[in-house]
């Protein structure tokens, strides 16, 4: 999506008019310009944000403001400091007691904003209840206003825009019709994913939406689920199985259409945000059409209804056909990722695999057992891995990931011991981090720790990319911690 020019210098206007405001504590001004246009994460000629200027002149009003719209405490200035870091430096303990409220509250701050990572916002609302209605589905199917997304071996057609980023290549009725008209037993698997929501206000946070030379813009946002509304009538968006096409029957329709590379996942990252999501729900869904051909009871063949989204079983005797059963409907594996905070409040616990880049450590991660809280996961998957043990667990946010049916469930673990005796079966090592290298890692940013320098500090420490969750805790927890 690109800017109007012409709107740059008035923003810049609205920014400056934000930024003063919040450093002079008009809590007036403040409210009234982010409930306009401003971005109330922009950044001054100095890479300072609002609440950072706020935090440094004690302004505990605007900052709680700041918080409860959105306002992103985990951004950093040139100089590694957050909102927080400022707020101890300059001693205004009120406002850094608001700040690490916020913090460690996470997902539920007044306006009942929560965190959204990656594969976690999307532009549907799935509209669940329309799934049996084959009416319904049938009009939207061959509605010109619906949005069909091709797939090929659970991977998307996208189009390029420039070499780091894409976006879902859209299709409509006409252009497929020679697919979605085949007859019934030879039709290609479709998928019904929702229907448009319509944001009230609109914002369309990108990956490339960079706004410094720094790794501190966010893949996570934060988004009011209030705000959106959608009805029957907006357009609805379908998911087609295209794995039987040639790749040039599908270009000879989109010429632009190009299939994103489906052995490599991490090409995925390259999505916009708002679409990463869309793209998440399908290729999670298809992966499981392709890998649950038979019934797990009885082994016999299944059809696929409710629109994508359940398994039925042929034989008219099987079990699963009586009772509540899982073993119909999509799967989703539970997975505890965790930020573990040593006692002394300014360490982190960060292991690496074998597999990882050179110098990159990240959370601590484990699939969740049968029988067991996310409480107890953390704890477990900790001891099991680097030998530490976790008292307190807190959950920060989560996030689907479709590789292919995961759903990672994000927490800060408080160590209640330091010695680690790593597991080499899962990792190659395990580390306590200081709170400055750690910052130091999120300002240099991904695949810039330089290990030839011959400096006597050692390896630099490199995070996952900010798509990860990994990244988000990371950054979430250096938010909620100044420097001790
Ligand atoms: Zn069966
Ligand atoms: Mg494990």
């Amino acid at each position: 999506m690109t800017e109007d020019p012409s709107t740059k210098p008035v923003k810049t206007q609205i920014l400056k008019a934000l930024h003063s405001s919040a450093s002079d504590g008009d809590l007036q001004t403040v409210s009234r310009l982010i409930n306009g246009i401003a971005d109330v994460n922009g950044v001054d000629d100095h890479g300072w944000t609002a609440l950072m200027l706020a935090a440094r002149n004690g302004r505990d009003k605007v900052i709680k403001l700041l918080l409860d719209k959105g306002c992103d405490y985990t951004l950093m200035n040139p100089a590694g400091q957050t909102a927080l870091a400022i707020a101890d430096f300059w001693h205004h303990p009120a406002v850094s007691h608001l700040i690490n409220q916020h913090a460690q509250q996470g997902s539920s701050s007044a306006d009942n904003n929560n965190i959204i990572n990656f594969f976690g916002l999307s532009i549907l609302d799935r509209f669940s209840h329309k799934r049996t209605e084959k009416e319904w589905l049938k009009q939207k199917r061959m509605d010109q206003a619906s949005t069909f997304v091709l797939f090929s071996q659970s991977s998307p057609y996208v189009t390029w825009s420039d070499s780091s980023s894409c976006r879902v290549c859209r299709f409509q009725y006409n252009q497929l019709q020679f697919l979605l008209e085949k007859p019934e037993g030879d039709q290609p698997t479709l998928i019904f994913l929702g229907v448009g929501k319509i944001p009230v206000l609109e914002s369309e946070p990108s990956p490339s939406d960079s706004t410094s030379s720094t790794t501190t813009t966010s893949s996570a946002t934060t988004t009011s689920p209030a705000t959106t509304t959608s009805d029957s009538d907006d357009p609805a968006w379908f998911a087609l199985d295209v794995a039987d096409i040639p790749e040039d029957t599908i270009k000879g329709i989109a010429p632009s259409a190009e299939l994103l590379s489906p052995k490599n996942y991490l090409a995925l990252m390259s999505l916009a945000d708002n679409e990463a999501g869309v793209i998440g729900q399908a290729r999670a869904l298809f992966s499981w059409h392709d890998r649950y051909k038979f019934c797990p009871t009885c082994g016999s063949s299944m059809r696929i209804e409710e629109a994508g989204y359940k398994h039925v079983c042929e034989n008219k005797e099987c079990r699963s056909l009586k009772g509540v059963h899982n073993t119909c409907y999509p799967r989703v594996d539970p997975v505890t990722i965790m930020a573990v905070i040593h006692p002394d409040g300014n360490q982190l616990l960060l292991g690496r695999k074998k597999q990882f880049p050179r110098n990159m450590y990240s959370c601590l991660a484990g699939f969740m057992e049968p029988g067991e809280t996310i409480e107890d996961a953390v704890r477990r998957e900790v001891h099991e891995e680097s030998g530490v043990k976790v008292g307190h667990v807190t959950y920060h946010s989560s996030q689907p990931w479709p590789m292919p049916s995961t759903l990672m469930i994000g927490c800060f673990g408080y160590a209640v011991s330091t010695e680690i005796t790593v597991d080499t079966q899962e990792l190659e090592d395990a580390r306590w981090f200081a709170r400055r290298d750690i910052v130091a890692a999120l300002q240099t940013g991904r695949g810039t720790g330089d290990t030839r320098s011959g400096s006597s500090e050692g390896p630099k420490l490199l995070l996952p990319f900010k798509q990860a969750i990994a990244h988000q805790l990371v950054k979430a927890w250096v938010g909620m911690t100044a420097n001790l």
